[in-house]
């Protein structure tokens, strides 16, 4: 049974040299189950299908089983979605090639350093998997085996079954493919274990490890490995025909350099398990080490890494793209090198049952094994981000030119990556293009490199000091390398200098035509009636072209709207719908993060190519002959100027089929014309819905024939491309009507398109601007007086920044990347209809077929002929109307509630609840729970044996709503009604006003307090606090106060109104109030980033909940997700980073203000993702582990009922608390103008607020008796009997009127019980960290005594990497008692060492922290007061200055205190800080980003994108090099010299201070030069700064930088 709270993942050692024999236990929770997820959720093979056969006689032939099985069809994504991981990396490698067993011991040790990083299963004890990759131990092998010879021998590690029996059987194939081969085969080899060391659910899949050795005479190293690699491929085709895809006999590595140790084990046993390790023969020049976190609980001994060729640290969000298009071009892959040997080498990847990394691993195993050297490799799979880079730009055009000529052969693997390689002759690191992972390296003058995850590796931080010559990281797309056979160490402008030199990359790449420079048409081009016509016919309404087109035509940007998508699933409602509404964006969470396109979209890049890939393995001149795009969106000239390019060959082919015929007779032929087109010769195939093209009467549309939906006729000629081999033959381009909107483009190009001419969507531009409205509007000053070109650039401007958001949300930095990658889930379509267009998307309940689809194009058509109506139709899917689309939240239903409920405290009226339950159920289908009904298995019992309502109203809760958002009387009520009934109320982001954490004791006989003046209905004892306290991506008001003042913290890693985006709270909301509460300045709109920059993976949301768990060990903390296709695995993934709650949101939900396309197109249905995530954590045995809450869109009591049999404990209800409340459904919550004061700062609105605290106690009495109502009738006493029975659910019989095809089987599923019923799992104590270096000091009685007398407390200490978080416990416990700066005493602790992750963090005032040695990322996340200063140890014989001392992401969320670093930072130093003051001596990219206060000073080298979304504090920038003017991102802030008295007295005492803490040689420099030095800084100044002391300019003019980023 799992244990209510965790083991520890962090216990402590004593010193460091113990690190490696110190049994550190994981934290994840235990479980020994099997999961069957993969059966459950698994879509049926392509195989398999029936109506797709249409297509299915010209698949492409494959000879081989394997291929036939695994390549011959598109990349399924619940193939992929099982394997998600993060982990700890490095490497230890002497650059002289020395062989020595000290190597393995001290990667071990560096291993024993990452244990926090990876996970375990749930028995507590197997890893998810550590390894080490070395050279192969020759000394060693040759001791045991006569006739081996390095040079002619290569050797294979093999995992064999267990069954002896298929162990002998694979033992001899293996050795008769090789003999085949022409090896001679030396001899078997039982590789030595110690099996007790391995964890209980590990051992159930515990292989046999072999390792073989063969010989074979060749006059190279590297023609034998290309054989050995042959061999390999052999061998994994032979394990197919007998296992399939579950790798039962599996190769770790094959190969005449290397050899990799790896299983499913923990850092700290790896050399206790394999024997070779400990043993001294064992010798090795260098050692890649590897520790996983899978967020799979069953992990598989061959996912263990390192894996042959490389070790990852992160995500690869691109796979499924990256897989589609590797898999269509294995025919163009030939070399002479592999001549005959083509078919052997499939298939490259290995889609079902492989990692990202194991993938990735394959593509540059098979490019080093050709031609490539292995840095040119990283460089070109893991592109850096080559535009807009100040120094490729000026220094090194020869790199950008090698990364635009690979661009157009080699798609990016994209996503947060630490890679870690070796060839057996070099070893190198690579990071990703935006610097998602961290990468430490440090030279020691003994000639070895260390590269790390993190610090601690090299051991004792003081010995290793001396040795140290050379301290570093790698930034964003950068490189080193370690060449052990010429003794060379290479960093990365060196290394791209050497791959550009390689070939003519520079004269190659003008072989790429750029398609730009034409212009916008300047006149209508169809007249009114045939423009109304074509859009009626396409389906346009009136709200697409008014809210959508004429919106983005306006002033280039989409429009916004609130309160949640809360119409019908388009399969479930009556109404036509366009295609592209039955897909939903799939979105970044925890396991990978979004993207900033904001702030951060200098990583991003809308370019496409048009035209053929060439042979990647042998890249030549003619390989990259294309057409360049630098967006997706062509006008229509430009199409025009691809039809004209001759090497392109573009062809169209009409999309038209006749009306009444068989639609997907006409898509099957297209598709074959399209395949015929591409053989002759076509690169671009043009899929045009445009009249002319389809040959009718006068260029206008026929009645009779209807076009094709675009999306769906280009996915299936993508898919058949892909089956016929073809797909990197040529390009798809879409001429269309049927495109207006960002999510039309997005669905475009993620089913293959390359680009896309919205011609009717330019149309609809210019005819709005021509219009006689308009030209009115224009002349009364109601719209501004743009030019009919400039709505149209209005237009593309607000789809490339719409599509680059929908790019970003997913964690993609590159549309070419997102092209073909299939990020959507599809709800509402029907088998046939994804076997031919959509192939390898999730699509879960059924929906419309082929033949529902064509009737409802149909439906859309008819409309317009014959006869014209005189506008286009109201569909009501965005506002509400009642001839529009059912709105399931409607001021209708507001009014029924605020009667029933007695809004203002009058009294409530149960017969006026029932008549809202009677509209509730009279209303139309809406959601895919209103497709279901309960069938109890028991008979129906008396009401009062059902557990009473108060004990119902406890599984309550309210959504996240921040105060800032809704106004301040509202979000109290909510507060004090759930503390009320004892549910749970959700402070969102923010933070909370501290006299709301006492309860209210002077409230007088009318309900009125003096302290909260502005409530009504208030009693004595009424606490205004909320519950649960929400950390989100801002960080706003998240200080140690409020986390040590919570029941629960709540992550929010995505909002259902607009997952994987990021919030703003506009600047006419943020008041005085508001603004001192988030730490900023009234009127500043607030940016929340998308991403929360401290979760780039899975391991480091396991390190937020632990930074929370430190800081307050009594609160249960959260993890908000929202609902999409594989979503179970993420929610197993968050169980086993020890969160206690894991809530899941519903798309539909969401109460704050969010652009219409995100409302509409991202998220998936509360009911799939609440099933899903129950049955995998059921299944996992992880389902006691944590506590599920539901949230999004929940309305009464049948709809608790339904998520409680969905599995939900908990139920939260966000827009229904806001109407209870008063709202009334106006839907203007964004505008600050809200007519009854629910949602808006404004003091005369606010006055207006209705509600009191009883009105949302009434509304939750009333739903928990519909819920004993309903239990009755059900014959169930308790909600403990009733969760998760989704067996007692059935999909009721009510026909649906677009399609018979709704398949509602997936939410009546049982998953199985598990040990605990919901109230003993919402009881279990808290989840733990352990023991912590920090209890030692706060149990010391000298420590409590200063406490509690604030007085003095000194303590010296030393501490090592395991020591994580280390303040944050201290921080929280003086904060509890004196808040974040009222302890008036003095808490001085001295540390020595390596500190682990988010050092310093939630420090408060009067805590003083001195460390000499390093930390790792996150220093000072989330500080309020005091001050932290660190140095390096004074022996170190790098120059400190130049050395990196701390991580990435310091001071992210700080409050207050000050910091003081002697040494450099990573990435993204001071982001989001609102009051903290710094020093540090250089940092990396985004400094400053999103900073609202506070001062930095950086005394050296800088990164780019500095000051990126600042709106408030200094920052003072030290600019030897004068190349700081080409890193400031001047959107916001300026630059300028530093003049008045006060900025000099603040840099100066600031620098004096720094130097004082960490007598560093830098400031003394400065100090004793000053007036020298001062003029070489730059101040950087945003406007709410411009007016202060320091940023005024005392009578010299301001030197303002010149506007760079615009
Ligand atoms: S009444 Fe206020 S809170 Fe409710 S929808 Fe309207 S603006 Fe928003």
């Amino acid at each position: 049974m799992p244990s209510s709270s965790s083991s520890c993942s962090s216990s402590r050692c004593g010193s460091h040299l113990v690190v490696k024999h110190h049994v550190v236990r994981c934290s994840s929770a235990s479980s020994s189950g099997h999961s069957s997820q993969g059966a459950r959720l698994k879509p049926a093979r392509r195989a398999a299908r029936g109506v797709g056969k249409t297509l299915a006689g010209i698949r492409r032939h494959r000879h081989h089983p394997l291929l036939q099985q695994l390549n011959a069809e598109a990349v399924h994504f619940d193939d992929l979605f099982s394997e998600r991981d993060a982990c700890g990396v490095g490497f230890i490698a002497s650059m002289k090639g020395e062989r020595n067993h000290d190597v393995v011991d001290k990667a071990i040790l560096g291993l024993g350093c990452m244990e926090h990083r990876g996970a375990c299963s749930a028995d507590n004890d197997s890893g998810d998997g550590a390894g080490v990759m070395t050279e192969i131990p020759w000394k060693l092998l040759a001791s045991e085996m006569a006739g081996v010879e390095e040079g002619k021998c290569g050797v294979g590690m093999i995992f064999l079954p267990q069954d002896e029996g298929e162990a002998k059987t694979c033992r001899d194939f293996i050795t008769r493919l090789a003999v085949e081969r022409g090896f001679e085969v030396v001899g078997w080899r039982d590789v030595p274990v110690d099996s007790s060391v391995v964890g209980a659910m590990a051992k159930e899949t515990e292989p046999v490890v072999a390792q073989i050795v063969v010989k074979q005479d060749l006059p190279t190293y590297e023609e034998l490995d290309r054989e050995l690699y042959i061999l390999r491929k052999k061998i994994e085709q032979e394990v197919f025909e007998m296992y399939g895809p579950e790798d039962e006999c599996y190769i770790c590595s094959f190969s005449g350099k290397t050899v990799v140790y790896k299983g499913m084990l923990r850092s700290a046993v790896v050399q206790n398990y394999f024997l070779d390790l400990q043993n001294e023969l064992f010798e090795t020049a260098f050692c890649i080490y590897h520790r996983r976190f899978s967020t799979n609980t069953v992990p598989k001994w061959p996912l263990a890494q390192p894996m042959r060729f490389l070790g990852h640290n992160g995500e690869i969000n691109t796979l499924q793209g990256n897989l589609n298009i590797m898999n269509s071009r294995e025919k163009l892959l030939n070399h002479p090198l592999w001549e005959g040997h083509e078919e052997d080498l499939l298939p490259i990847c290995k889609g079902k049952g492989a990692s990202d990394s194991a993938n990735l691993d394959r593509v540059a195993e098979l490019l080093t094994k050709t031609e490539f050297d292995v840095e040119p490799t990283m460089m070109l799979l893991v592109p850096e981000a080559y535009e807009n880079h100040p120094d490729l730009d000026t220094k090194y055009p020869e790199v950008k030119a090698f990364y635009k000529y690979f661009e157009g052969l080699q798609e990016g693997w994209d996503g947060p990556a630490l890679l870690v390689f070796s060839d057996g002759d070099k070893v190198g690191a690579r990071l990703d293009r935006n610097g998602l992972r961290p990468a430490r390296f440090w030279q020691t003058e003994d000639d070895y490199i260390f590269v790390a995850s993190e610090v601690g590796v090299l051991g004792d931080v003081f010995e290793s000091a001396a040795k140290v010559v050379r301290k570093g990281r790698l930034g964003p797309g950068q490189m080193l390398s370690v060449d052990m056979r010429k003794g060379t160490f290479s960093t990365n402008i060196d290394i791209a200098k050497m791959a550009a030199a390689q070939k003519p990359y520079a004269e190659w790449a003008k072989n790429i035509k750029e398609i730009e420079g034409f212009a916008f048409k300047g006149e209508c081009q169809l007249s009114a009636a045939d423009a109304l016509e074509m859009q009626i016919a396409f389906g346009y309404g009136i709200e697409d072209s008014q809210l959508i087109i004429e919106a983005m035509a306006t002033d280039g940007n989409e429009a916004t709207f609130c309160m949640g998508d809360t119409i019908a699933l388009p399969v479930l409602s009556g109404r036509p719908h366009l295609l592209y509404d039955y897909f939903k964006q799939r979105f970044a969470q925890v396991t990978n993060p979004p993207i900033d396109p904001l702030r951060e979209g200098i990583v991003m890049s809308l370019a496409v190519r048009l035209g053929k890939r060439g042979n990647l393995l042998k890249p030549e001149a003619d390989s990259v002959v294309q057409a360049n795009l630098s967006s997706p969106v062509l006008i229509e000239d430009e199409l025009e100027e691809v039809m004209n390019t001759d090497f392109l060959q573009a062809k169209k082919f009409s999309t038209f089929f006749k009306a009444g015929s068989d639609m997907s007779k006409t898509i099957e032929k297209i598709c074959k014309e399209a395949e015929e087109a591409v053989r002759a010769g076509c690169q671009c195939v043009v899929l045009s819905d445009k009249p002319e093209v389809g040959g009718f009467k006068d260029g206008k549309l026929s009645a009779e024939d209807p076009a094709i939906p675009i999306l769906l006729i280009a996915g299936a000629v993508n898919h058949h491309l892909i089956d016929q081999g073809l797909r990197t033959e040529a390009s798809i381009v879409c001429e269309t009507a049927q495109a207006f909107s960002t999510h039309h483009f997005a669905c475009l190009v993620g089913y293959g398109v390359s680009a896309v001419c919205p011609y009717l969507a330019l149309e609809t531009c210019r005819q709005w601007r021509m219009s006689p409205k308009t030209e009115s509007l224009i002349k009364k000053g109601r719209v501004s007086n743009i030019s009919i070109e400039d709505c149209q650039f209005n237009y593309r401007f607000a789809i490339n920044k719409g599509l680059k958001k929908i790019l970003s949300k997913m964690g993609f930095s590159l549309l070419s990347s997102y092209q073909g990658a299939q990020i959507f889930d599809i709800y509402g379509l029907a088998k046939d209809v994804v076997d031919t267009s959509f192939v390898g998307s999730v699509s879960r309940i059924g929906g419309m077929t082929m033949d529902d689809l064509a009737r409802e194009t149909m439906s859309f058509w008819n409309q317009a002929f014959p006869e014209l109506p005189s506008k286009l139709p109201f569909f009501g899917f965005i506002t509400s109307r009642p001839t529009g689309e059912y709105h399931a939240a409607n001021p209708e239903m507001s009014k029924l509630l605020h009667k029933a409920v007695g809004l203002g405290g009058k009294n409530p009226a149960i017969e006026n609840f029932r008549v809202y339950q009677e509209h509730m159920e009279k209303a139309p289908i809406t959601t895919l729970r209103d497709m279901l009904e309960i069938k109890s298995d028991r008979d129906a019992i008396p009401i009062d044996e059902v557990e009473p309502a108060s004990k119902i109203v406890e599984r309550f809760c309210t959504g996240g709503m921040s105060l800032g958002a809704i106004s301040r009387e509202t979000h109290e009520v909510i507060a004090i009604a759930m503390n009320r009934i004892g549910g749970k109320s959700n402070s969102g982001e923010g933070g909370e006003d501290p006299i709301r954490w006492v309860p209210v004791d002077d409230v007088n006989e009318d309900g009125v307090s003096d302290s909260f003046d502005y409530l009504k209905g208030l009693q004595n004892g009424d606490i205004a606090t909320s519950a649960v306290k929400q950390v989100a991506s801002g960080r706003f008001g998240v200080t140690p106060h409020f986390l040590a003042n919570a029941n629960q913290l709540e992550i929010k890693i995505a909002q259902g109104a607009k997952p994987g985006e990021g919030g703003q709270l506009p600047g006419k909301k943020v008041s005085p109030y508001i603004a001192s509460l988030r730490r900023s300045k009234p009127g500043v709109p607030l940016i929340s980033p998308p991403p929360h920059h401290d979760i780039y993976s899975i391991e480091d949301l396991a390190q937020l909940i632990y930074d929370l768990h430190q800081v307050n060990e009594n609160a249960k903390v959260s993890v908000k997700l929202v609902a999409q296709a594989g979503i179970g695995t993420i929610a197993s993934g968050v169980a086993k980073a020890n969160a206690d709650v894991i809530q899941i949101s519903g798309h539909d939900g969401g109460t704050g203000a969010s652009p219409v396309s995100s409302i509409k197109h991202c998220g998936g249905p509360l009911e799939l993702g609440l099933a899903e995530t129950h049955i995998s954590l059921t299944e996992n045995q992880l389902r006691d582990r944590v506590i599920l809450r539901a949230d999004g869109g929940l309305r009464c009591g049948r709809d608790v009922m339904m998520s409680a049999l969905l599995g939900a404990d908990e139920y939260g209800f966000g827009t229904l608390a806001m109407i209870a409340t008063g709202c009334i459904m106006a839907r203007i919550c964004h505008t600050n103008n809200c007519p009854v004061g629910v949602a808006s700062q404004r003091e005369d609105l606010r006055k207006k607020f209705p509600g009191t605290p009883s009105d949302l106690v009434n509304f939750f009495l009333f739903i928990a008796e519909e819920v004993r109502e309903e239990m009755a009738a059900m014959g169930y006493r308790t909600m403990d009997e009733l969760i998760g029975r989704g067996d007692l659910l059935k999909q009721r019989d009510v026909p649906l009127e677009k399609t018979q095809n709704f398949d509602a089987s997936f939410l009546t599923q049982y998953a199985g019980s598990s040990s605990m019923v919901s109230s003993e799992r919402i009881s279990q104590a808290t989840h733990s960290n352990g023991p912590q270096l920090e209890d030692t000091i706060i149990a010391d009685k000298d420590f409590q005594n200063a406490v509690e007398t604030e007085g003095t407390f000194d303590i010296t200490t030393d501490i090592i990497n395991v020591d994580r978080a280390f303040g944050g416990r201290i921080g929280g416990h003086v904060a509890y008692r004196y808040g974040d700066n009222g302890f008036a005493g003095s808490i001085n602790i001295n540390l020595n060492g390596s500190a682990g992750q988010s050092f310093g963090c939630f420090l408060v005032g009067g805590i003083n922290v001195k460390l000499v040695g390093e930390g790792n990322d996150y220093v000072c996340k989330g500080m309020a007061g005091g001050e932290v200063s660190i140095m390096p140890p004074a022996d170190l014989q790098a120059e400190a200055t130049s050395s990196v001392v701390i991580g990435n992401t310091a001071l992210y969320g700080a409050t207050g205190g000050r910091l003081f670093a002697s040494g450099r930072a990573g990435e993204r130093f001071s982001v989001r800080n609102s009051m903290a003051d710094a020093v540090i001596e250089g940092v990396g990219d985004h400094c400053c980003e999103y900073m609202t206060g506070g001062c930095v000073v950086v005394l050296g080298p800088v990164g780019r994108n500095v000051g990126a979304g600042m709106t408030g504090g200094l920052g003072y920038f030290y600019d030897e090099d004068e190349s700081f003017c080409s890193k400031l991102n001047t959107e916001i802030v300026i630059a300028q010299r530093v003049k008045s008295s006060a900025g000099e007295q603040q840099l100066k005492g600031l620098i004096s201070d720094h130097f004082e803490k960490t007598k560093s040689k830098k400031a003394k420099m400065l100090l004793d030069n000053w007036s020298n030095e001062l003029p070489k800084f730059w101040q950087i100044v945003p406007p709410s700064e411009l007016g202060t002391p320091e940023a005024a300019n005392e009578d010299i003019e301001t030197e303002v930088m010149v506007e760079q980023n615009a």
